[in-house]
């Protein structure tokens, strides 16, 4: 069987296809400058990614990445007419990312005729989180008329981690018990209990949780306020401040956390504080929900950071002592490999696990279809 990935965004389309009898990625692609120099539209890009692979007449299905399927798409599911009259109405929960989203899955259905397209949420694996975790402590009736309340994101990421968890400690999905960590550009935290989400740090947006490359993260609602009063700033402009010009980039002057670390490795201080206060945070969120699920098997990074920087990892990992938690310096060195860098002795292991999102929408997309 093979599966076409498709993530759509608003100015570029990336793209893989797999095989997944053999479980192999044939190719890879990155259609750039889509409507602003470029192919004119998402028809135009994928016309692109047809010839780059050669006109191929044998996939079976495509998967696509969707920012926001709301309650109403708790798994993924098969782009019918209703579920894409559906999708067009969850639009204001993602203005950025719904409308090429939607796109990417309207251009496939021309491009590709017959051909089932599966639509892969990120926020349906955090739909199983309680009402006391996902609930915001404000009037009821925005909930009910608005949808406001926590959804999470990064959800494809935190389900394929667990499962490459669940497997690699050798425990049935269904009993394991986590704390995943996708720690990027964008980052996000998981309490996993039995296999299920049951808390996240995103909230109705990404923007709420840990400090990230250019979002603050969890602030003081009152600080926004303050700060739209005092500056005259717009919802608009407040919304760019916060999720463009804020995080690491306020703090220290790059969103990337490499430049970071090497800032404060020549003793910058405000790259200092950037990289203690995304550890502190990031610990302050694994300390609790391992209360939350009452006891994690193990503590599972991932992502850009969580993959790669041993620095940031050490940072996190040297204030969860209280949890009985040792970091084995030697092992932290791995670098986008599956690993733990936890000691032998450390009362919960701490596990690397490369994500792969592209591979988990592909694995979901033929589940869909195979039904
Ligand atoms: P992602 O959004 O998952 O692609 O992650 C991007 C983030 O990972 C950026 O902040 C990168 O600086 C960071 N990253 C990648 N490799 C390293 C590394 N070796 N050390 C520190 N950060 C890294």
């Amino acid at each position: 069987m093979k599966i076409l990935v498709i993530n759509s965004g608003s100015s570029s389309l990336k793209y893989q296809l797999f095989d997944m009898k053999k479980g192999e990625r044939l190719a890879k692609g990155l259609i750039e400058r889509i409507g602003c120099g470029g192919p004119k539209d998402h028809t135009e890009a994928l016309k692109k990614v047809v010839a780059d692979l050669g006109a191929p007449k044998d996939i079976d299905a495509i998967g696509h990445r969707v920012l926001h399927g709301a309650e109403i798409f708790k798994d993924s599911v098969l782009v019918t007419k209703s579920v894409l009259a559906t999708l067009d109405k969850l639009v204001k929960f993602g203005t950025l990312h719904m409308p090429p989203n939607i796109g990417g899955i309207r251009a496939c259905q021309k491009i590709f005729k017959g051909v089932p397209n599966v639509a892969v949420f990120d926020t349906a694996f955090h739909q199983t989180m309680p009402d006391c975790a996902a609930m915001y402590a404000i009037d009821p009736k925005y909930y009910k008329k608005m949808g406001i309340r926590k959804y999470g994101f990064h959800g494809t990421s935190h389900k394929f981690i667990t499962a490459e968890a669940a497997k690699f400690l050798k425990k049935p999905l269904a009993r394991v018990n986590l704390v995943t960590c996708h720690l990027g550009n964008g980052s996000s935290i998981a309490a996993v209990k039995n296999g299920a989400c049951v808390d996240t740090s995103m909230g109705l947006t990404p923007l709420a949780g840990l400090v990230m490359g250019t979002r603050c993260g969890d602030i003081d609602v009152g600080a926004v306020l303050s700060i739209m009063e005092a500056e005259k700033k717009t919802p608009e402009e407040m919304d760019a401040l916060l999720n463009k010009k804020s995080g690491l980039l306020a703090l220290a002057g790059s969103s990337d956390c490499r430049d970071i670390c090497a800032k404060a490795g020549k003793g910058d201080k405000q790259a200092e504080l950037a990289l203690e206060m995304l550890a502190y945070r990031t610990a302050l969120y694994i300390g609790a929900y391992n209360t939350v699920i009452g006891g994690a098997d193990a503590i599972v990074m991932t992502g850009g950071i969580g993959e790669n920087s041993s620095e940031v990892r050490e940072r996190i990992v040297k204030r969860l002592g209280a949890l009985g938690i040792k970091l084995d310096r030697k092992a932290n060195k791995i670098r986008g490999s599956l690993g733990v860098i936890s000691t032998k002795d450390s009362k919960i292991p701490v596990v690397v696990i490369p994500t792969n999102e592209e591979l988990a929408i592909a694995q979901d997309t033929a589940r869909i279809v195979g039904r």
